[in-house]
């Protein structure tokens, strides 16, 4: 058995668009933080709620390996990764928690805006370049597309006008960036936010009842935005 702890250690994005209301949030949630000089950790001081400042790609992994107990990070990366992170009786290994309101954006298919759309089975044969290669994959299956997933780590929306990629598959928030590229939305396969996201069974130890006074804190903080 791992041994118990009496610290709840929370992932949270070290640079990024998560990264400063992720710790809003918190800090509205009454935690205050000593940094570490590498601002890699954050010490819990009003209580034991530590902070690990990471990429959020690596918040899922870190969740699922019992490193950290709590993320906050995107549906959109949650999603992507999960059907990676599954145990020995085939369940996911975490889950959300709570949806916290900001980070908002979709995950969108994009044609060059030349394209008159006409639905889903205009992607047959074609090369779809996206950072989701899971989540496109599973929808094109579900859809009975057969389509070539170009996966790429960024920079998506160039994609076409660099010949590629004849579509997309990438988050959109304004929509400003697709435009700039001659691309438009045609299709949403997630709509997404930050959240919390823990793991799917119970802590034995101390920190259930950290998680838990978090929980009802932060249910105060989310009614009070509302
Ligand atoms: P890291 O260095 O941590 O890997 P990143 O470049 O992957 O950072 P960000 O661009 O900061 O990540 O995005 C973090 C999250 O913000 C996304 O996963 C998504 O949930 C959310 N988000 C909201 N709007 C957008 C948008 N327009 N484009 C990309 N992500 C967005
Ligand atoms: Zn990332």
């Amino acid at each position: 058995l791992p041994a118990a702890r009496d610290r709840l250690r929370i992932a949270i994005q070290k640079s990024g668009r998560l990264s400063e209301p992720a710790r809003a949030l918190l800090a509205s949630c009454g935690l205050s933080w000593r940094e570490s000089r590498d601002r890699l950790f954050c010490y819990g001081e009003s209580l034991p709620v530590d902070l690990l400042l990471v990429r959020d790609d690596d918040i899922p992994g870190l969740i699922a390996d019992g490193v950290c107990d709590l993320g906050i990070v995107g549906r959109n990366v949650l999603a992507e990764q999960g059907s990676q992170r599954i145990d020995d009786a085939g369940s996911v290994k975490y889950r959300e928690w709570r949806a916290l309101g900001f980070g908002a954006c979709r995950l969108d298919i994009a044609v060059p805006d030349s394209w008159e759309w006409s639905g889903s089975a205009q992607l047959r044969g074609k090369r779809i370049a996206t950072s989701y290669p899971a989540l496109l994959g599973a929808w094109l299956r579900e859809q009975d597309v057969v389509a070539d997933v170009v996966p790429l780590s960024g920079s998506v929306e160039i994609a076409p006008r660099l010949g590629q990629a004849d579509a997309i598959c990438d988050l959109v928030s304004s929509g400003a960036t697709l435009a700039a590229n001659q691309l438009k939305p045609v299709l949403t396969l997630l709509q997404s936010e930050a959240v919390l996201a823990g793991p799917a069974v119970p802590f034995v130890d101390a920190r259930e009842e950290l998680a838990a006074l978090l929980l009802r804190r932060l249910d105060g903080v989310l009614r009070l935005k509302d």
